[in-house]
């Protein structure tokens, strides 16, 4: 007997991968938590029956949402993570030499705890000595700081339960407030085949309030569509603008430099929708 996991992407489409096992599942204060052993992609950890990340295919997003803003700041010492549970994002945050602290806030303890224990080589940095991570609503973190951070990247989940509101341009208001006077950050703006509407809203808002505003993109495969979006508001520098000696070495498996400059080229539907 096979057991097959259906994501339901839109109400008429989805994919489905085939499970070895499930490793654990259960409903937390906020959401659905699923861990499965998948045949294709390795473990996967779900969150209300949407793919999260995956042994195989993490390293795309995850490279993707760190090193985007953190090559294109010049000194990025202190930087937030908002979300980020798996800890897919912290473990790339941590090659950069020149960052002091690297904070998470991710309002579900349970997913930090069963990413530690069935995604260890995703979960590898949460006791990193850069290090810090709190369990709470990243909207009052984001609410209750100033002149705090030189990146913040919001690493939630889709515009559901608990992270509506990290999609409203009070959150962008308050990430400004957040970060330092030249300070940037990135938001993961889902897809542009079935969430045209949100990435337009979204980059409509932030270009209101960051004088520096793009979009760029990589391919998830296990995410909606397989092609992924990110929202960039910078305050003072450009991600097109980065000087060739500020890509110091790292080790990555999709990022380079030749990408960054790549990932903000887009195709003509997509860039239609931020027109
Ligand atoms: N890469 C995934 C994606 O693009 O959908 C997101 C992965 S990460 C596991 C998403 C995290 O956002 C979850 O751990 C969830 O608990 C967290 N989250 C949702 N709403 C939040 C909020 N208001 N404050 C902090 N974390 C939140």
């Amino acid at each position: 007997m096979e057991l097959w996991y259906t994501e339901k992407q839109t109400e008429n489409f989805g994919i489905t991968a085939k499970v070895k096992q499930t490793l654990h599942t259960e409903q937390t204060e906020f959401q659905r938590l699923d861990m499965l052993e998948t045949e294709e992609f390795g473990n996967m950890l779900t969150l209300d029956g949407m793919v999260m990340t995956t042994e195989k295919d993490e390293f795309v997003y995850h490279e993707m949402v760190a090193h985007v803003p953190l090559f294109t700041h010049p000194n990025p010492k202190h930087v937030l993570v908002v979300g980020g549970g798996d800890g897919g994002v912290l473990r790339e945050i941590v090659k950069h030499p020149e960052v002091e602290k690297a904070t998470l806030v991710d309002i579900d303890g349970k997913v930090i705890e069963y990413s530690k224990k069935y995604l260890p080589t995703i979960s590898s940095a949460f006791d990193h000595s850069k290090v810090e991570v709190k369990v709470g609503d990243g909207f009052m973190h984001i609410a209750e700081s100033r002149d705090a951070y030189d990146v913040i990247m919001v690493d939630s989940t889709e515009p559901v339960g608990p992270a509506v509101k990290l999609f409203e341009k009070g959150f962008y208001e308050g990430i400004s407030k957040a970060l330092k006077e030249d300070g940037l950050f990135i938001a993961q703006t889902d897809n542009p085949w079935f969430k045209a509407d949100l990435i337009a809203q979204v980059f409509k808002d932030v270009k209101e309030i960051f004088p520096i505003t793009k979009l760029y993109t990589a391919n998830v495969p296990t995410y909606p569509s397989g092609l992924w979006t990110f929202t960039i508001g910078s305050k003072k520098y450009d991600p097109l603008d980065v000087p060739e000696e500020r890509f110091h070495d790292i080790e990555t498996k999709y990022y380079t430099k030749e990408i960054h400059k790549a990932s903000f080229v887009l195709p003509k539907f997509v860039g239609d929708i931020i027109k």
